[in-house]
């Protein structure tokens, strides 16, 4: 079962007057894929991440999640296959300022079933994981841009998600912590995980195995280089 299907997946933002952001496409994402999405600014990509996220429900066609149906779903259980299934990356960390790392990755799980009593050891495992393990009490001003970010990483992985949905995630990083990001990013697609990663940065999107590029709402599978 592909991660991702759309079947002539669409978004148009009624209006007035109406805006069609996302025109109705295929895509299909497998497991362990690394996929990036790629389109200049306006070009469509937040309108995507938004229905692939399942923030926002396209206004056509039909989205599959992991086999799911999400069209046939109410709001609660969209809310809980997302807490579930995804996992969000952004651009700016949303950390809470006062809270450890290892208070962070924890509190994510307030609402996605975890026993309480797991919480700190799975917290724990999916910094260890992002080689943050010895860094676990550090309050985010401690951190530097990268670590936060891995942080961040570690905390949309704590769920263990199908997918690792990224928008922009090294767009508030200098090159440096940029480039860690992304090596982290390889070495979880390396361990099996499905990563999609959304940018307007032409260098980051060459990093994926596969990339598709969004112009003015049209989604196209870019050729190999
Ligand atoms: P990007 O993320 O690539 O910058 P967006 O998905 O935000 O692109 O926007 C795609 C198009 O949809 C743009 O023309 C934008 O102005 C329009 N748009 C985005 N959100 C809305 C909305 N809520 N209502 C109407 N038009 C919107
Ligand atoms: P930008 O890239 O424009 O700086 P972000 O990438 O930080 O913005 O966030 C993108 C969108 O996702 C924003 O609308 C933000 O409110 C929302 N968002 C940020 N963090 C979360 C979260 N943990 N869960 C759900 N939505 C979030």
């Amino acid at each position: 079962t592909p991660v991702i299907e759309f079947r002539q997946v669409g978004l148009t933002y009624p209006g007035p007057p109406p805006v069609a952001a996302f025109k109705p496409c295929d895509l299909t994402i497998r497991r362990g894929e690394f996929v990036t999405v790629v389109g200049p600014s306006g070009s469509g990509k937040s309108t995507f991440l938004n229905i692939a996220g399942l923030l926002d429900a396209p206004t056509a066609g039909h989205y599959l999640l992991d086999g799911i149906d999400t069209g046939a779903l109410g709001d609660n259980d969209r809310t809980a296959l997302r807490g579930r299934r995804i996992g969000f990356v952004f651009q700016s960390f949303h950390l809470l300022p006062h809270r450890s790392a290892l208070e962070n990755v924890a509190l994510a799980m307030l609402y996605n079933g975890v026993p309480r009593k797991e919480r700190p050891a799975r917290a724990r495992e999916a910094l260890t994981r992002v080689g943050l393990g010895h860094r676990l009490s550090a309050v985010p001003s401690r951190l530097s841009g990268g670590e936060r970010q891995r942080v961040a990483i570690a905390r949309a992985l704590v769920a263990r998600p199908s997918l690792l949905l990224c928008d922009e995630p090294t767009g508030n990083l200098d090159s440096a912590n940029a480039d860690t990001v992304l090596a982290l990013l390889d070495e979880l697609h390396a361990d099996g995980m499905t990563v999609l990663v959304i940018t307007h940065d032409q260098e980051v999107a060459a990093h994926g195995g596969r990339t598709v590029a969004i112009r003015d709402g049209v989604l196209r599978e870019q050729a190999p280089a």
